[in-house]
């Protein structure tokens, strides 16, 4: 059966819902100056999540100096580095009691080293307020600079994530100013660092790409060793983004999930609404109890 585009087949939709944890949350990340992936990228689970005491933080301003065709993050001139912007987090998010912490940020291709710093910065004050939480980053490809990755790693988060978002046929559309077998080297260059953490990625099914071209893309994260690699379907914020060219039904993701483990990556996510970010905490804590890898 042929899905319209124009209509959300049953699988995207859901209940709402909002409560006093959400209203709790998001008056919280108000009163604590900070921003989310969640509110700016627009994510659909955001409801879901903020309901039950979770976001992602989005550090070092609300605005991109890259302009991928896919995202609602708006992008131009970007603000000024808030060097207080580290503890807030912190603080924020020792009052929602996260045990798993995840943060990501606007590229910055106007800062020295990309911003790198300011990550370490924020995985710092998280260890010294929240030392039991565990740290995800949702980094940007610094250009390909191999010494900002260092500074991150440096700074030990648990997981480094970098999403690939598309596949390489795509990049000139949906990613113009990224590269992809430089944000494939980046996950390399996370497995081979000494105490590596997870190495993580993520993709979005729905933007034209074929079956071989995911395939191939699979294969590529399995051979530089990435363990966690989430799908899920796109959906365009607006009539400005790139269009949905079609929605995949969830035994689709089932069947990448398996394909994926088949190719030897630990733990694939794959479902309509994964986002990079949801349930993020759970792998982690498989990890933890030896159940993942
Ligand atoms: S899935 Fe991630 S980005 Fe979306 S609302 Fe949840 S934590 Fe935020």
């Amino acid at each position: 059966m042929k899905t319209s585009l124009t209509r959300k087949p049953s699988w995207l939709r859901r209940p709402l819902p909002q409560g006093p944890v959400f209203s709790r949350t998001a008056a919280l990340l108000r009163d604590l100056r900070l921003n989310t992936v969640c509110a700016g990228a627009g994510c659909p689970n955001r409801m879901e999540c903020y309901s039950r005491g979770v976001a992602a933080f989005l550090i070092l301003g609300r605005v991109c100096t890259r302009n991928c065709a896919f995202c609602d993050i708006a992008h131009g001139r970007p603000e000024a580095v808030d060097p207080e912007e580290p503890g807030r987090l912190a603080k924020a998010a020792a009052a929602l009691g996260l045990r798993h912490v995840v943060v990501t940020s606007v590229s910055r291709d106007d800062l020295p080293g990309g911003g790198a710093g300011h990550f370490a910065a924020t995985l710092a004050a998280l260890r010294r307020t929240l030392p039991l939480a565990t740290r995800e980053t949702l980094v940007p490809d610094f250009g390909g600079d191999p010494g900002s990755l260092a500074t991150v790693l440096a700074a030990a988060p648990h997981v480094l994530n970098h999403n690939l978002e598309t596949v390489p046929e795509l990049y000139a559309r949906i990613r113009p100013q990224a590269v992809y077998d430089r944000s494939l080297e980046l996950l390399g260059r996370v497995k081979k660092s000494p105490d590596a953490p997870l190495a993580k990625s993520g993709l979005m099914l729905g933007l034209g790409e074929t079956p071989a071209q995911i395939r191939r893309v699979l294969s590529d994260l399995a051979n530089v060793g990435c363990d966690i690699v989430t799908m899920g379907q796109y959906l365009a914020p607006s009539s400005n983004h790139a269009p949905v060219a079609r929605y995949a039904p969830p035994e689709e993701f089932a069947a990448w999930a398996e394909h994926g483990q088949a190719l030897g990556i630990k733990h694939m996510h794959c479902a309509p609404l994964v986002r990079s970010s949801y349930n993020a905490a759970l792998f982690v804590e498989e990890k933890n109890r030896g159940e993942l890898f």
